[in-house]
């Protein structure tokens, strides 16, 4: 092997400039993000829940909102969801440090009640210079809040998920794969099951081999509704609404 050769193999392959950049400013974003005060949840939180994972990332995941766990440590899904979806993870060969989590709001609501329209109004910016900066291929939206927000649509997850759809975010065309979201999963071992195979399709979308079904042309498969009411009441800390 030629000397340079040899250099080159032995040296880090560096990061894009496009990539540092991207990552810096993702920083930067995150410490501007850290003392907003757009609406109501600031006054209540313990702290801004920004993201977490590999700002490069191909696959974006983006969830509801902080509970109580994630606004008392400062991360996504840490608690029993994010248990949950660290499994799925691991199912399809992936860890969270090869993906980015992040959620439509940044607070935590009240006692985990539903994002409220003014607050994911205020707060929808912030997610879409995430997504802005991250670059992801594929962002899967866990349940009903992220998928409406970022499908631009009011059909809600149960007719639509594990059915990809091409769609223009931030200006860029991303792959939405909207899915359950895992703490709806936690109490409903079908809805589990579902989310499971909506989650093994994941490769095949990142590697583009599977299709992705334009919404006028997907075929509507409805989530049976017997099995929408959870056989356990989940735990206060657990999002409602969700399905
Ligand atoms: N549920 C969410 O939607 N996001 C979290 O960060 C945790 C639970």
């Amino acid at each position: 092997m030629a000397e340079a050769e040899a250099v080159a193999a032995a040296e880090p392959v560096a990061a894009e400039p496009d990539t540092l950049s991207r990552r810096a400013a993702l920083e930067v974003h995150a410490a501007e993000t850290s003392g907003c005060t757009r609406c109501r949840l600031a006054e209540g939180r313990t702290q801004v829940v920004y993201g977490i994972g590999d700002p490069d990332a191909d696959l974006m995941f983006v969830g509801e909102a902080p509970g109580f766990h994630e606004d008392k440590q400062g991360y996504p899904f840490v608690g029993s969801a994010g248990k949950l979806l660290d499994r799925l993870l691991e199912g399809i060969g992936l860890t969270r440090r090869d993906v980015y989590i992040a959620n439509v709001l940044k607070c935590r609501p009240p006692g985990n009640r539903d994002p409220q329209p003014d607050e994911i109004e205020a707060c929808e910016s912030h997610l879409f210079r995430q997504l802005e900066l991250i670059q992801p291929k594929l962002v899967a939206t866990l349940g009903n809040f992220a998928t409406k927000l970022l499908s631009g649509k009011p059909t809600g997850i149960t007719r639509v998920h594990g059915r990809p759809q091409e769609a223009l975010v931030g200006g860029r065309s991303v792959t939405l794969y909207p899915i359950y979201h895992p703490a709806a999963a936690l109490y409903t071992p079908a809805m589990l099951k579902t989310l499971e195979e909506d989650f093994s399709r994941i490769p095949a979308l990142l590697a583009g081999s599977e299709a992705v079904v334009a919404p006028e042309e997907a075929q509507v498969i409805p989530f049976p509704a017997s099995v929408l009411s959870p056989a356990a009441a989940p735990p206060p800390d657990e999002q409602l609404g969700l399905f």
